[in-house]
């Protein structure tokens, strides 16, 4: 049965970046690696993906408290070729892992038409969607994946061995924000089934089993037993794509052995991603941006359609006050003060 709606609190953003900012210094952050998680955590509030906002803030100060995770990290790039670049996270939140690689990547897809990082030893908590606007915003096509811990069951089973493993997609627009798609390749993320789980909500048959390996629309049983992957046998071999894609490739751990080394703190684990980034104007030629144009023009013309990322940027305009579950809130104010 649904819970009644929790109660919200409004909050500025520049509230939400000063309180994330806090909770991670206090936790033994430093101010750079403190800043970088507290504008991920803002900027997801502020386009509305909440699962990703703060929400995530008890998970990143339990991995702060275990020790998993060093809130000092210094992120080290190492250019393995004009095109090829190494990130050693240094065991850091991956937001400051980006702040160090994103510039290098650009500027090698812009010479030469095409760039790739591998980013090791980095703990994702967050929505994909910053890194590939980042390089859409300079003109530049943008991938990236990740694996995480193994709650996804393949298609045909009830063991879990695939990560919700998202990736996300970004297509430059000339003078608009890029065309972003950032998708989990589980039926529906686990943060998602948490809040649900949270708000006392149903989810849709075929998000998840039970724990007993029954089919369930209990968002709470689901969160205890295994997710499945989005559209049947199709979803779970794009899954199985990204467990390579963000482990073996970029010389990291499959979703299975990140959960073996993992201290179950409830922070992220620590894993790998992959980012590319693509030249239109290297790869394509003059005419790529109005022939994507022209054929955005007829998908939006169809009625009942709308670009991916079309809602974030709705969101992003609406102003400087959001509604944030209040018990969230002061839990994360008491976290300020090191209390539970
Ligand atoms: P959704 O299913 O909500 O959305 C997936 C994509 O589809 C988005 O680009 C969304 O755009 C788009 N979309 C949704 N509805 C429509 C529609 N009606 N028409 C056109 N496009 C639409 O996302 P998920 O629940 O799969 O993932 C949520 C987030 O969780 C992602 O940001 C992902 O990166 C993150 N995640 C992170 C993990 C990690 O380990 N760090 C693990 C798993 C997930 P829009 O945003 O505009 O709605």
């Amino acid at each position: 049965m649904k819970n009644p709606a929790p109660p919200n609190k409004e909050i500025s953003l520049d509230e939400i970046f000063t309180l994330s900012k806090k909770v991670m210094t206090v936790h033994g952050a430093n101010e750079e690696n403190g800043e970088a998680v507290a504008e991920t955590v803002t900027n997801a509030e502020r386009d509305g993906s909440v699962s990703h906002g703060l929400f995530r803030i008890p998970g990143y100060i339990k991995a702060l408290d275990s020790g998993k995770v060093n809130g000092n990290a210094k992120p080290v790039l190492e250019e393995i070729s004009p095109v090829i670049m190494r990130c050693d996270a240094q065991n850091g939140f991956a937001p400051i892992a980006h702040k160090y690689c994103l510039s290098s990547l650009k500027a090698a897809a812009k010479k030469y038409g095409l760039g790739a990082v591998s980013i090791q030893r980095a703990h994702h908590f967050a929505a994909l969607w910053p890194e590939v606007e980042s390089l859409g915003n300079e003109g530049l096509v943008g991938f990236t994946c990740v694996s995480y811990l193994p709650w996804v069951a393949p298609i045909g089973g009830s063991t879990p061995i695939f990560g919700t493993n998202p990736f996300a997609f970004a297509w430059p627009r000339p003078n608009q924000n890029p065309m972003v798609i950032d998708m989990a390749t589980s039926s529906m993320a686990m943060g998602e089934v948490q809040i649900a789980a949270r708000d006392g909500l149903d989810v849709p048959i075929g998000t998840g089993l039970s724990a007993s390996g029954k089919l369930t629309t209990n968002a709470a049983e689901i969160a205890k037993g295994v997710l499945l992957p989005f559209g049947g046998h199709k979803g779970s071999a794009i899954a199985l794509m990204v467990e390579l894609l963000a482990g073996p490739l970029v010389g990291e751990t499959f979703s299975y052995e990140t959960a073996e080394r993992d201290n179950s703190d409830g922070g992220p684990p620590q894993g790998g991603q992959l980012i590319l980034a693509l030249s239109p104007d290297l790869l394509g030629g003059i005419n790529w941006a109005n022939q994507a144009e022209q054929f955005f023009d007829k998908f939006e013309a169809i009625e009942g359609v709308r670009l991916p990322g079309a809602r974030r940027y709705k969101n992003r305009k609406d102003g400087n006050i959001r509604k944030v579950n209040a018990e969230l809130l002061e839990k994360i104010v008491r976290l300020t003060k090191h209390d539970r």
